[in-house]
Order: structure tokens, then C-alpha cells, then sequence
């Protein structure tokens, strides 16, 4: 009845709604193709904030294309092992999309690191800075672009911790001989202090450290930590994340999938990227106090700080390693390169802004 009613009207508005109909009902002929992807990542299954964030970001363009993209997540290890997503991505024949951070890949691409953070490097305010407002971005898809993949920043912890210890860490002599996970740039900084850097994926950590593959670890922050059980494996927890100070994690998207997509759905990903990008950050920044008081008081975590000359070392060793990596690494050379004249921009910027209103604070 109210069909036919509105059929009606619509043949009373004359010509002029015949041309506007054709127009509408020619659109949605091209616009219509469906596609349904899938995205795996290297998390847990049902890791608050990462796995939360990429579920959340699947839904948003869900929403936004009115179900012309859908996008099944999958944690490490449900449809591809959270080391190999690179890899499969890549080929792009079963998945189309990924989840992790860029330093995983650094065996192969070292200077994938850049893209996730520099020890005493910018900030998540900086990193977004350098992506959204420098060349970060256009460097960053020059690099995948020969691994058919097109990146996009998607999630931020903010300024991490040091990682957790056996035994208190009072000098350099302290670090010598320990087994550590600690991917990226900092676990090459920590090798020139006598470490033995490992890689493992976020969902192996606790056993390795409780059963003492490893002496020790990095990971995320408190409110991360805390549901890792770290705490049970080991009582010393150190800040300040010096080789983590605020590492942006990725999106990667297989290059033959984003170029099969319309250019709407393609700007759908930017930008539900992008405010996924900033949700994980918020998420870090709104709870980690939190649980860094359960790990206090509840868990009697002990919360040091490195010593400063064990920091100076860490700083003299930074630029030692990104000097030699440099030295063997014609990429690695030019983004480094890239990468510090924007850093030293934006920290000339910031000494008169955020360390300026920082003491103002205080006063
Ligand atoms: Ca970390």
C-alpha cells in the first residue's frame, strides 16, 4: 500500500525525478560489487585494545560501506601463524589484510623498524606527526610496495615500559649474558649490552619467561601487562620504555586487493584506519594508570627506574647500532636519514611547546 503510494508520487514528480532515478539507479550498478576479506593479525584471540581495536575497525567499514567490504579478523595462529602474516599478505591468495607491528619484519626488512619506533625516537604525538604530517607515510609505502603491500599506521601504544627483570638491573654489567624478548631496533641496542635478544609473539611470552627460556621481557605497558600475568614471572618492572617510546602498529594490505577496491571503500580504510589509530592510543593512555596500581599494590610489583648511566649507555649503543645499520643498508640510510630531520624538527618544536607547558605545569 505504502509502495504503491510512493510510486505514485514519484511518477507525479515528472521529468525531473525520471532523470534523478536514472542517475540514482545507474550509481549503485558500479558501486554494488561486495567484497569479503580477511584480515589476520599477530595478537592473542581476544586481545583487549589490539585485537579489540582491529575487530572494532573491521565493523566501522563494515558499517560505512553498508556491508559492501566485510572483513573477517583472525588472531595469530587461527588461520596463519602471527610471525608468517607478512608473508601472507603478501601473496595475498587467502588473506587481503594484517595486523601487527612493522619491526617484526626487520630480519628481512631492517628498515621496516623505523615504522615502528626508534629507542630515544619520537613520541605517538611525533610518529602521527611524521605519517600524517611529513614523509613517514610516503617512505613507509615506498618500502612494502616492493612486498606487494600498502601500509597504513593503525594503533599506538603511547610511551611503553622497560620490561620486566629477575634481578635488578643497577649496572650495564647487570644486563650481560640475560636472554630477553625484545624485537626491533631496541633488541639490537640491548645485544651490544651482552643481551640475547629473542622474538616471540605476544601469546608465548609468559610461558617463556615463567618457565625461564627468557630472563626477561618487554611488552606493552601496564595495562597489558597485567593480563599477560607477567607479574607472576618476574617481581622487577623498569621504565621508562627508552627503546619504545611510542611505536605505532600497522595495518598492511595486500597491493593487487587495495587496487581492486573503489575509491570509496579505499578512502573507508583510511580513514576508519586512522580512527582506529588514535582509539588503541586513547585506550593505553585512559588505563594504564590503573593497572599499574593493581600491579602495586595487589601484586607488590616492584617499579624501578634503569639507572641513568645504564640509560646513557642505551643512548651511546642507539646511535652505534643505527650508524651501523646505516653503513649496511642503502634504505635503512635514507629513511634513518628522513626520520631524524623530521625528529629533530619536531623536538625543536616541542622544547618550545609540550617541555615549555610541562614546567609551566608544575610551577
Ligand atoms: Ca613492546
Amino acid at each position: 500500500m505504502q509502495r504503491r503510494r510512493f510510486i505514485k508520487k514519484l511518477a507525479g514528480l515528472g521529468a525531473g525525478a525520471a532523470v534523478t532515478s536514472g542517475a540514482l539507479s545507474s550509481a549503485p550498478a558500479v558501486a554494488a560489487e561486495r567484497f569479503n576479506w580477511k584480515l589476520v593479525t599477530t595478537w592473542p584471540p581476544n586481545f583487549p585494545i589490539f585485537q579489540e581495536g582491529v575487530q572494532r575497525f573491521a565493523k566501522d567499514v563494515k558499517t560505512i560501506s553498508g556491508g559492501r567490504l566485510n572483513i573477517q579478523v583472525f588472531a595469530g595462529g587461527e588461520l596463519v601463524p602471527p610471525m608468517q602474516t607478512f608473508e601472507a599478505v603478501s601473496r595475498g591468495n587467502v588473506v587481503q589484510m594484517g595486523h601487527g607491528a612493522a619491526y617484526y619484519w626487520t630480519g628481512k626488512i631492517p628498515a621496516a623498524a623505523f615504522f615502528t619506533a626508534v629507542p630515544f625516537g619520537m613520541n605517538a604525538q611525533g610518529m602521527n606527526a611524521w605519517y600524517y604530517g611529513g614523509d613517514g607515510l610516503k617512505l613507509w609505502r615506498e618500502l612494502y610496495a616492493e612486498h606487494d603491500l600498502v601500509p597504513f599506521p593503525m594503533g599506538n601504544t603511547g610511551v611503553q615500559m622497560g620490561g620486566w627483570f629477575r634481578k635488578k638491573i643497577n649496572t650495564i654489567a647487570d644486563l650481560k649474558g640475560l636472554k630477553m624478548r625484545i624485537p626491533g631496533l631496541g633488541g639490537k641496542v640491548m645485544a651490544k649490552a651482552g643481551v640475547n635478544p629473542v622474538q616471540l609473539p605476544g601469546g608465548e611470552i609468559y610461558t617463556a619467561l615463567e618457565r625461564g627460556t627468557i630472563d626477561a621481557t618487554e611488552w606493552v605497558g601496564p595495562y597489558h601487562d597485567l593480563r599477560l600475568g607477567l607479574y607472576r614471572a618476574a617481581k622487577y618492572y623498569y621504565s621508562p620504555g627508552w627503546h619504545e617510546p611510542g611505536p605505532t602498529l600497522e595495518l598492511t594490505i595486500n597491493k593487487k586487493a587495495w587496487e581492486s577496491l573503489p575509491k570509496d571503500l579505499q578512502v573507508t580504510i583510511e580513514n576508519a584506519a586512522m580512527a582506529s589509530n588514535i582509539w588503541m592510543l586513547s585506550q593505553f593512555e585512559a588505563k594504564n594508570l590503573q593497572a599499574l596500581r593493581e600491579l602495586k599494590t595487589k601484586y607488590k610489583v616492584q617499579f624501578l627506574e634503569f639507572p641513568a648511566d645504564v640509560l646513557r649507555h642505551f643512548h651511546k649503543m642507539t646511535k652505534e647500532v643505527l650508524k651501523e645499520e646505516a653503513a649496511k643498508d642503502a634504505t635503512f640510510k635514507k629513511i634513518y636519514s628522513a626520520y631524524e630531520s623530521f625528529r629533530k624538527n619536531n623536538d625543536a618544536w616541542n622544547e618550545i611547546s609540550e617541555a615549555t607547558y610541562a614546567k609551566a605545569r608544575k610551577l
